[in-house]
């Protein structure tokens, strides 16, 4: 071995021992005829003492040195407490220089914490120089702690890791594929995987029951600050289960990682919360609970009115404590809130201390105005805010006036976690805008097509793909959705009505999913799992919002990799190699 001790182990129990180090010097300090060294390893750091060496004089930050010397206590006054290795230092024999250093581009010493103001794409240009700073290290090794308590409790739950193919064909995940030109058959392509999926469901027709994978998947979708174009899941699935089995083994495994990770006991089981009472309650279908403001749903009581902006589908609203004392510019801030979020606008109505209530809605009728308050649940000093549309796109609005609010009146309980499931999602929903695949004006899976109803649904889904309701679960942590799953349906009679629901050919489902459907002939078990991201775990763990702070090597939020610089264009060698423009035989 170079080195016979790591610097960042050193103790006083060490002292009059002789070393060799290896590192990076973190900082050099002259102090007349002394200098002395901050060494850096990925243990700690240490203080070297050189005296009479006249080498060091030469030495610069970052460059990585093998120092050979004895460990000394510090004298009386000169510890330093907040250093581990702080009570000694080790004085030099001799410095040698294993490779210097250029200027680095950004300081790595100076900041623990991860994010540094330094420009990202700069810190991940030079991800390697990044990494050496304590809080991004500290990141990643987070990270690996969390796949390892992962790996224990999946295996002491007799799971095995089981691999699926990176080069495969398209997945059911609804988003776009990445894409895989293949030299050897011009002109046909591989899809990479958007998630392990239909793999995932054939081991589990192979018979072997328990499967998990930390798994790598693609999806090509429009950048988004929390999105990256490849990311991480524990992708899980299970045969002759139901849904108290996947929760009670994510909720072992979320506990643990939580205990052993940040030292906090979750408590157990995780509440449970169908879709449409979050949707009514919390107006999302990620609520963060650490909030206990709710939602009001106002359209019994303005049934028949003449109030032309409160004749709709649904009513709803926030109760803002203290709001009373907004001013006009705070309720322009709400309306343009309601704009930017695709809405017309945002009704308001302050019910003071004394005095009389005031609003844009003062034309409703006097007595559904009169008894708004009372019927909202506000009290005097507060204001209460309204939306009225289409149920869902109003509840998301509400839901999100409701975050703001929180975050506004300082209602959100930052110090406590709160995890839940919700359950009984729809089955289906109308074909968005931008929707991949899926005929215009119909109905595309939730989920994916492969969740099953559930049994009330099992034999109408199909005659109101509307209120259907599915098998599938989620799990949200404070308002962010980490992982979701579903029962899935193993008869192919079953199968078959969810394609003609989502208008999808036989020929279609043939070419699709052929292999799985095929597999399906076999005796399928009944199986069913759940997938979490596992950079949003990490980085809820770790105690970051940007999941790339979590990912060795992240991609910037453009979609491209500032280190190694890819994507790249390609030359017409390589295009014409790579079959890309021929017609397939
Ligand atoms: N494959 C699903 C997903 O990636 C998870 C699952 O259904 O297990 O969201």
């Amino acid at each position: 071995m170079i080195r016979t001790h790591e610097s960042g182990t050193l103790r006083r129990s060490d002292v009059d021992t002789p070393v060799t180090l290896a590192g990076w010097i973190a900082r050099r300090r002259d102090h007349g005829g002394v200098t002395f060294l901050d060494l850096r390893d990925a243990s700690g750091t240490v203080q070297i003492v050189c005296r009479d060496l006249p080498e060091v004089a030469a030495l610069r930050s970052e460059w990585c040195v093998l120092v050979t010397g004895v460990v000394t206590a510090r004298a009386e006054g000169n510890a330093n407490p907040a250093l581990a290795t702080g009570d000694i230092e080790v004085v030099a024999a001799a410095v040698e220089v294993l490779s210097q250093s250029e200027p680095v581009p950004f300081p790595i010493e100076g900041s623990d914490d991860i994010e540094s103001g330094v420009d990202e794409t700069l810190r991940w240009r030079h991800r390697y120089l990044d990494l050496r700073r304590t809080g991004p290290a500290r990141a990643i090794r987070t990270r690996a702690q969390i796949v390892s308590v992962i790996r224990r409790v999946m295996e002491g739950h007799d799971f095995l890791d089981i691999e699926t193919p990176y080069l495969t064909r398209s997945t059911p995940e609804g988003a776009r594929d990445f894409l895989v030109p293949v030299r050897l058959q011009p002109g046909h392509w591989y899809a990479l995987p958007q998630s392990p999926q239909l793999f995932k469901q054939l081991l589990m027709v192979g018979g072997l029951e328990r499967y998990y994978q930390i798994a790598r998947c693609f999806r090509d979708e429009d950048f988004r600050a929390d999105r990256t174009p490849e990311f991480t899941q524990l992708d899980i699935e299970m045969s002759f289960l139901d849904e108290e089995d996947v929760y009670a083994l994510t909720e072992e495994l979320i506990v643990t990682l939580w205990r052993e990770v940040r030292g906090v006991e979750l408590p157990v089981p995780f509440p449970r919360l169908t879709y449409w009472d979050s949707m009514r309650r919390f107006g999302s279908d990620k609520p963060d609970l650490r909030c206990d403001l709710e939602l009001v749903d106002l359209t019994e009581h303005m049934a028949g009115t003449a109030f032309r902006v409160f004749q709709a589908e649904h009513v709803g609203a926030v109760v803002v404590p203290g709001g009373a004392a907004y001013s006009r510019k705070d309720l322009d801030g709400w309306q343009e809130f309601a704009r930017a979020r695709g809405g017309k606008g945002i009704a308001w109505l302050l019910v003071p201390e004394d005095g009389e209530l005031r609003g844009s809605i003062m034309t409703l009728e006097r007595d559904r105005l009169a008894s708004l308050p009372d019927v909202a649940g506000a009290k005097p000093g507060d204001a209460i805010l309204f939306a009225a549309g289409p149920r869902r796109t109003t509840l998301e609005m509400l839901g999100a006036v409701r975050v703001a609010v929180a975050r506004q009146k300082g209602l959100l309980r930052d110090q406590e976690w709160s995890f839940l499931w919700i359950v009984d999602a729809p089955m289906f929903e109308p074909t968005g805008e931008g929707a991949v695949g899926g005929v215009e004006g119909g109905w595309t899976a939730v989920h994916h097509p492969f969740t099953a109803p559930t049994k009330e649904w099992e034999d109408t889904f199909q005659d109101d793909p509307e209120r259907a309701l599915a098998r599938a679960y989620d799990l949200v942590g404070n308002g962010m959705e980490l992982g979701g799953g579903s029962i899935r349906i193993h008869r192919g009679e079953m199968q078959q009505r969810v394609f003609d629901v989502i208008g999808l050919s036989r020929a279609e489902a043939e070419s699709k999913f052929g292999f799985l459907l095929e597999a399906f002939k076999y005796g399928p078990p009944p199986h069913g799992g759940i997938a979490f991201g596992l950079d949003r775990l990490a980085a809820e763990l770790v105690g970051t919002d940007a999941i790339r702070e979590v990912m060795a090597f992240p991609k910037a939020a453009s979609g491209g990799d500032p280190l190694t610089g890819a994507p790249t264009p390609i030359t017409a060698q390589q295009r014409k190699e790579a079959g890309i423009d021929a017609d397939p035989a």
